[in-house]
This record gives structure tokens, sequence and C-alpha cells, in this order.
């Protein structure tokens, strides 16, 4: 839940300042908005807080994915790589954009497996989308270096990883393109929200036209004078979230601070349980910790030990079964039931590949996913609730 739970007196402050000018769009109204441009603050200081050369406020993680890829020019035809272990929405995204997405293995990071990228290339693949899954890096810097191999344009799904790093480099700034979300449950919030980071400027050019319409923003007319390239669509961030993201992006470090103390005691408790391995995390000291993860040996134990913890009062999630992470539970996406009823693109002619998406070509996802368990970690975590974790977990292990 991270910034969720502190919503608080800085986002009202920030609110209160758009709210009493009565200006929630971004653009425009130069006389009534008295200086007032928070989108265009959160941009700033989001781009400087992450050292990325340009940001685009949107109105959603997924947005932001459908932005980024109408930005590369991918589309039609296409092929993109991605993990089997995802949120649904970079799935979504691809077929948004009329190409096809390409399920990819998971390695022990429970991200993107950069050695079965190749194994998954045709030549149709244009590009790949690692996922640094719930706040952890993948092996971001091998899967860039394969793909600029092969040529294949990288995009990062950062919605989970926000402030994460990776040998002290931001997440979301290693790839041609990254993207953020900002909706109720990330790292931090706008209600809902987005970001699109990139450090070329036609990218970003493009993206900020794809998401007003094709706009221009050129600052020395008027909006109806603008000029404009190609069409787009609406996917422009308001003045409200831009508050709320300003106000949040400030504690963003405070958050993981407070995330990472909270981890550190609870996988001191759990290092006890026999045999229990924590997920592998490529640079601990990038971990933004918003979850904590840990395997056992087999799926069975692994079960037992969920239930367990449960009885104990601690929720745990196995992803594996999970309906919305996991591409074999997808049973809309394996029947091609996209948003029209002709299963575009699915059908579309100008596509000549097939994409498999068979629990047979993601051996290593279909072992550890279905023997790792993972824990949510909050900011907020009283003493009490601490200690009756712990003591669950003791419980636990003694009874194994
Ligand atoms: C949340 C999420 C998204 C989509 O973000 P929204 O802001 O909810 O649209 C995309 N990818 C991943 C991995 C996510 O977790």
């Amino acid at each position: 839940m991270a910034g969720a739970e502190i919503i608080g007196k800085e986002e009202i402050k920030e609110v209160m300042d758009v709210l009493e000018t009565g200006v929630l769009f971004r653009y425009g109204f130069d006389n009534e908005r008295k200086g007032i441009f928070k989108v265009r603050e959160f941009e700033e200081a989001f781009a400087k807080y992450c050292s990325a050369g340009y940001a685009l406020g949107v109105t959603s993680g997924s947005a932001a994915l459908k932005v980024a890829l109408t930005a590369m020019d991918v589309g039609p035809g296409d092929e993109v790589i991605v993990p089997a272990f995802t949120f649904v929405a970079t799935y979504e995204a691809v077929l948004e954009v009329g190409a096809i997405p390409v399920m990819a293995d998971i390695d022990g990071s429970l991200n993107l497996d950069p050695d079965d990228i190749e194994a998954k290339i045709t030549p149709f693949t244009k590009a790949v989308i690692p996922v640094h899954m719930c706040g952890a890096p993948a092996r971001i810097d091998k899967i860039v270096e394969v793909a600029k191999k092969n040529n294949l344009m990288v995009l990062e799904d950062n919605a989970q990883g926000c402030g994460g790093t990776y040998k002290g480099k931001y997440l979301g700034t290693f790839g041609d393109m990254g993207i953020f979300s900002f909706d109720y449950v990330k790292t931090i919030t706008t209600g809902e929200g987005g970001m699109v980071v990139t450090d070329n400027i036609d990218l970003y050019n493009r993206s900020d036209w794809y998401h007003d319409h094709g706009h221009d923003h050129n600052p020395n007319v008027g909006r109806a004078m603008e000029g404009r390239s190609i069409l787009g669509s609406n996917f422009r961030m308001g003045e409200l979230q831009g508050a709320v993201g300003l106000a949040q992006l400030r504690r963003l470090d405070y958050v993981i601070a407070e995330q990472k103390k909270n981890k550190a005691v609870i996988k001191e408790a759990l290092s006890k349980v026999d045999g229990l391995k924590f997920r592998d995390i490529p640079d601990p000291d990038g971990d933004s910790a918003t979850f904590l993860g840990f395997n056992l040996p087999d799926a069975g134990l692994t079960k037992k030990i969920q239930k367990a913890l449960s009885d104990e009062g601690i929720g745990t999630v196995l992803f594996k079964e999970n309906l919305w992470h996991y591409v074999p539970n997808w049973e809309h996406l394996l029947s091609q039931s996209t948003a029209n009823s002709k299963k575009y693109p699915f059908t579309n002619p100008m596509y000549k590949g097939k994409a498999d998406y068979s629990r047979a070509s993601i051996p290593k996802a279909e072992d550890i996913l279905g023997r790792t368990l993972f824990m949510q970690i909050f900011v907020n975590m009283s003493e009490e609730k601490m200690k009756s974790i712990i003591d669950g977990i003791e419980k636990v292990s003694k009874m194994l």
C-alpha cells in the first residue's frame, strides 16, 4: 500500500493550491492558474529524482505502457517479448497497439530471464518488456545487453518498482523507455496515474504528442493553434493528480526506508524456517521492499506453510495460482478474447507469427512460482503487528 498509507497534510496542501485557482487542466489558462503547474512540476521532479532525461505524466500505468509502445512505433505485425509473471496490463498494452505479446520465462529473480530472450526471438520481434515485479530489479543490465545485441528496443515496466535501483541506477532508466504506475496500491500514488520516462527526445516527443491528440505543445501559440504531425488520443494527467504526486514523491525515500526496515525484521524471523530460501534479488540495495518473497523446496510444502501462516493471521500470495499475474491462468488471453469480437490483433493478416502460451515453454516459472510465497510489506507496521507476525512465523517453523 506504501504511499497510500501516508496521505496527509502535504497532499492536502498541494491539492488546495490547485483548487484555489480552479484550474484542473495541465495546459493553458495562464492568467487563471497563477503560475501553478503541478503536473509539469511533478514531471520535472520525477525526472530529476530518477535521473531521466524526460518524464511525461499520464492517466495510468496502463496508459503509460500504451503511450510508450506507440512512441516506439510498435504495432501490427510486431512481436514483443514479455515475462510470464507480470500484471495483465503489460500484455493488454501490447495487444492495444496491435502487436502480439510473446511469453518468456523468468529466473530466480522472478523477473524476465535474460537467458530466455534469444530463444523467444523471431523475425517479427521488435521489443522486450522486462518487468521489475514486486519491487525488486530484474537482471536488467544483462537484459539490455541481449536486447541491444539483437536490435530490440527495451521498455521497462517499472509499475511496481518506483524508487528501486540496480547498481545505483534507477529502475526504469535502463531501457529506451520506462513506465511507472501511481495507482492506489503502488509505491507512490496519485489515485490513478502513470509516468513515461526516456532519455531520447524523439521518443519523448512522440509520447507527448500521442498522449494529447497530437498537440505539439508549442509554447509560443495558444492551444487552438498548435501544430500536429500524428493523431493521438487523451492520456493527460490532471492537475489534482500532479499535486498529489508531488507530495508523494517527496516522501518516496522515506516510504522505501521504512519498508526496508520492516522487511529486514520479518526476513530475520523467516530465516529460521528450515529449508526456506529468499527470492534472489540481483541488487539487494536497490530493492524497494514492497514485498518479501521466499521459496521452499517443493510445491506441497509451500502450500502447507501458506496455510499454517494464514492460520496465524499472516497473509501470503502464491502467484502461480493468482488470476491476474500469471499468463497460464488468463483464460481470456489463451482464447484470444481481445476487447473486439474479431480477436484482433491475433487474427491480423499482417501478423505472420504464432505465439505460444503453453506452460511447457516456461519451465522455470512453473517450478519457482509454484513454491514461492510473497508477503506484503507496509510502511506503517506497529510494534504489536510486527510481534504478532514474528510470533506466528516462529510457531510455524516449530511445526515443521
Ligand atoms: C499496476 C501495474 C500496471 C498498470 O498500472 P495502472 O496504473 O494500474 O494502470 C502495469 N504493469 C504492472 C507490472 C503493474 O503492476
